[in-house]
C-alpha cells in the first residue's frame, strides 16, 4: 500500500545510466515518485522546477561536481533545507565529511544495500541528518573552498585558452577570407586572357578577308594553341588540387631517367622564357640510377620548380639543376640566383592559395619576373613526391629582391615507392 508519505518526490541525479534504473526500480516500487537527472546541470533544473522533497545525488557527476549541485542548491530560497543526500562511489577517507561540509544531509556510499535504501531514504525525509563536529566542518570547509576557488581559477584559464584558440581561428578564416577573395581574382584573370586570346584571334581568322594584319594566319593558330595549352594547364591545375586535397594522386610507375624528366619539363618551358637572358644548366643528372615514378606527375614537379625558378629570378640570373644519391634516395635541386625567400614563409608557400605577392603583380605568363601565378603549382609539387613517398623543400636565406639570395628547391625521392598506389604494380 502506498501512504500519503511514500508519494512524496525524490530528485536523483546520476550520470551512470544502470544505476538510475536500479534506484528508480528501488524506490519507485515502494511509492515514491521518482524524478531523474543524468547530469550536474540537469539536475540543478529539475530541482528548482519540481521542488522535490529529498534529493540523492552523485558526487563524481561529469559537467558540475555534486559538491557544487550541493552548494548551489543551499544558497537557493527554496533548497536551503531540503533533504541532500550524497549517494557516492567516493569513499576515501574525507569524502563523507567533505560531503557534508558542503551541505549534504547524509551520505550513503556505493555499493549500496537495495534492501536497506528504502529506510535510509525514509529517516532523511523524516528529518534525520548526519553531523560533524565543529572541528571537522571547519576543517573541511576550508578544504572545499579552496577546491572552488582553484576549480574557478581553472575554468578562467580554460576561458582564457578558448578565447585565444577562438581569436587565432577568426585570425586564420580572415587570411582564407583573404586568399579566397585573391584566388577568385586571379583565376579570373587566368582564365580571361588565354579565352580572350582564343576568341580574338578565332574571330579574326574567320573575318581575314576583311583586313590585312601584321600575323600571318599560322601565327594566329599557334597563338590558340599557345593560350588553350595555358587554359589546359589551369584547368588541370585546379583538378590537381583537388586531387592532392583528398589524397587521391594516383601514380603510374615505370622506370624513369631523372634527366629525361627535367629536360623535357625544361623543353616545354624554354619557348616561353625566351627573352628572359637567363642561364640554365643541368649538372650531374645523366649519371644518376634509373627509379620507379610517375612520369608525367613528376615533370609537372619539375615543370612548377623550373617555371617559379625562372618566375622569380631576374633577366640575367642563373638557375642550376643537380642531383646525387642519399642513401636510398635520389635527391634533385633546382637552384636559382632569385629574390629568395624569408625563412617565416618556407612552409606556407607549400599551402594552397598562398601567393606572396601582391595580386596586382599578377601575370598570366608563366615566365614573366615576379609574375606570381594561382598559388597552387609547390602545393602539387610537394602533393606528388610525397606521393611516392619523397620529400620536397625549400631552403633560401632571405627574401631581398635587390641582393637575390636565391632559394635551393630540394625534391628528395626512393628508387622505388614502397606504398605508393599504382594501377601498374
Ligand atoms: P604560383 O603558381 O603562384 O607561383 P607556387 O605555389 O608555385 O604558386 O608558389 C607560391 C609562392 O612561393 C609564390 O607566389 C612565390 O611567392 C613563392 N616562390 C615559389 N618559388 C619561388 C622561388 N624560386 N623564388 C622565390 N619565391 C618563390
Amino acid at each position: 500500500m502506498v501512504s500519503p508519505q511514500q508519494a512524496q518526490k525524490i530528485l536523483y541525479v546520476e550520470d551512470d545510466p544502470v544505476c538510475r534504473e536500479l534506484v528508480r526500480d528501488t524506490l519507485g516500487y515502494r511509492g515514491y515518485q521518482m524524478l531523474l537527472a543524468a547530469d550536474g546541470r540537469s539536475g540543478l533544473r529539475m530541482a528548482q522546477a519540481e521542488r522535490p522533497d529529498l534529493i540523492l545525488l552523485d558526487l563524481g557527476l561529469s559537467d558540475l561536481d555534486g559538491l557544487e549541485v550541493t552548494t548551489y542548491l543551499r544558497g537557493l530560497p527554496g533548497h536551503r533545507k531540503t533533504p541532500i543526500v550524497a549517494l557516492t562511489g567516493r569513499t576515501q577517507a574525507g569524502d563523507r565529511e567533505q560531503a557534508l561540509s558542503a551541505g549534504c544531509n547524509g551520505y550513503i556510499p556505493k555499493p549500496f544495500s537495495v534492501n536497506r535504501l528504502p529506510d535510509q531514504v525514509a529517516a532523511y525525509l523524516a528529518g534525520h541528518r548526519e553531523y560533524l563536529s565543529q572541528k571537522e566542518e571547519t576543517k573541511f570547509l576550508r578544504a572545499y573552498n579552496h577546491r572552488l576557488v582553484k576549480r574557478l581559477e581553472d575554468k578562467i584559464s580554460e576561458l582564457d585558452q578558448a578565447n585565444e584558440a577562438l581569436r587565432e581561428a577568426h585570425h586564420a578564416m580572415q587570411k582564407l577570407d583573404k586568399m579566397k577573395s585573391d584566388f577568385i581574382t586571379l583565376a579570373a584573370h587566368e582564365l580571361r586572357t588565354p579565352i580572350s586570346v582564343v576568341h580574338g584571334y578565332a574571330y579574326l581568322l574567320t573575318t581575314r578577308s576583311e583586313g590585312n594584319y601584321s600575323l600571318s594566319s599560322e601565327e594566329m593558330v599557334q597563338s590558340i594553341l599557345q593560350a588553350s595549352g595555358q587554359l589546359n594547364k589551369t584547368i588541370n591545375d585546379l583538378i590537381n588540387v583537388a586531387n592532392v586535397e583528398v589524397g587521391e594522386i594516383e601514380l603510374f610507375l615505370s622506370p624513369s631517367q631523372i634527366d629525361y624528366l627535367v629536360e623535357a619539363a625544361l623543353n616545354e618551358l624554354s619557348p616561353l622564357s625566351q627573352g628572359r637572358h637567363l642561364s640554365i644548366e643541368l649538372i650531374g643528372l645523366g649519371d644518376l640510377p634509373i627509379f620507379e615514378g610517375d612520369l608525367q606527375q613528376l615533370q609537372q614537379v619539375f615543370w612548377n620548380l623550373l617555371s617559379n625558378a625562372v618566375k622569380y629570378t631576374p633577366d640575367g640570373g642563373q638557375i642550376r639543376v643537380w642531383g646525387r644519391q642519399v642513401e636510398a634516395m635520389l635527391e634533385v635541386v633546382v637552384e636559382d640566383s632569385g629574390i629568395g625567400i624569408d625563412p617565416k614563409n618556407h612552409e606556407t608557400i607549400f599551402e594552397r592559395f598562398t601567393v606572396l605577392e601582391d595580386v596586382l603583380y599578377h601575370s598570366t605568363s608563366t615566365t614573366s619576373f615576379m609574375g606570381g601565378g594561382l598559388g597552387l603549382g609547390l602545393y602539387i609539387a610537394r602533393g606528388i613526391v610525397e606521393a611516392h613517398g619523397g620529400r620536397l623543400w625549400v631552403e633560401s636565406e632571405r627574401y631581398d629582391p635587390q641582393q637575390c639570395p636565391g632559394s635551393k628547391f630540394r625534391v628528395r625521392l626512393p628508387f622505388a615507392p614502397a606504398a605508393a598506389p599504382s594501377r601498374n604494380s
